[in-house]
């Protein structure tokens, strides 16, 4: 699912030898302790899944799905098509969705409440930009106290009947780039100079720039083409928080 970004994180890479990802470990440490915002990807980074195959296997249609994923890896499905083949699989109900929100609530990775708990304490503002869904994120968002006007994410849309009814295609994380996007929009809106992305994905590292400085997340899941370009890779949320001791 990650290798569209990849192949554009590529190009970029060759028109553009200034890029973020190639700052040293110092370098982004320093950037880390010194950002006005936080971004945090939420699949596999905030919270130990990936929220749209939950959904897919609470919809019981978890392998048609991870096949699909998998389809979408070998070729050169934009991020869009991807997620309108798997949602046109899942079709899930808005009741659906609240059940499993009720049923099997998403889980948090560990120490990821006392990070973001520490960065609020230092006025540092944070953010979470997912590619998956609102009304999951949302439930994340307040989980961690992060304001829901700070959630950037796709919004399933229901039928009066809560019946399935596609997605908003119109927001920015529906496309390839859109986390990037997202980070352009908030410097834009809020004046930020100093923006940190922290993901364990190729949408991502994708984010940065317009991201001053990106951090690879491997605690729940390694991927070895975010790993390799990560300038500072970690696996735990602990080390972001010694980081911030040092301040
Ligand atoms: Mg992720």
């Amino acid at each position: 699912m990650e290798v569209w970004a990849i192949q554009r994180h590529r190009v970029i890479r060759r028109k553009n030898l200034s890029y973020c990802t190639m700052t040293t470990l110092a370098e982004t440490k320093e950037v880390f302790r010194r950002a006005d915002a936080v971004c945090f990807d939420v699949d596999s980074t905030v919270i130990k899944e990936e929220g749209i195959d939950e959904l897919a296997k609470f919809c019981g249609v978890g392998d048609a799905v991870r096949e699909m994923t998998c389809k979408a890896m070998g070729g050169s499905m934009t991020f869009k098509k991807a997620l309108t083949e798997r949602l046109s699989i899942i079709r899930c109900s808005r009741e659906q969705v609240n059940k499993l929100i009720t049923d099997h609530p998403p889980q948090l990775t560990p120490g990821i409440r006392e990070l973001v708990e520490r960065l609020h304490q230092r006025n540092i503002k944070v953010f979470l930009i997912s590619g998956g869904f609102r009304c999951i994120v949302e439930h994340v968002a307040t989980q961690l106290s992060i304001p829901l006007h700070h959630v950037y994410a796709n919004r399933l849309k229901f039928y009066f009947n809560g019946e399935y009814a596609g997605f908003d295609e119109t927001q920015p994380t529906a496309e390839s780039g859109g986390k990037g996007r997202v980070i352009s929009m908030l410097r834009e809106r809020h004046g930020f100079k100093t923006v940190v992305m922290i993901g364990d994905g190729a949408t991502d590292l994708e984010a940065c720039p317009p991201a001053s400085a990106f951090i690879g997340f491997g605690g729940n899941v390694v991927r070895p083409q975010v790993k390799e370009r990560s300038s500072w890779y970690v696996t735990s949320f602990e080390e972001l928080l010694r980081e911030l001791e040092k301040i």
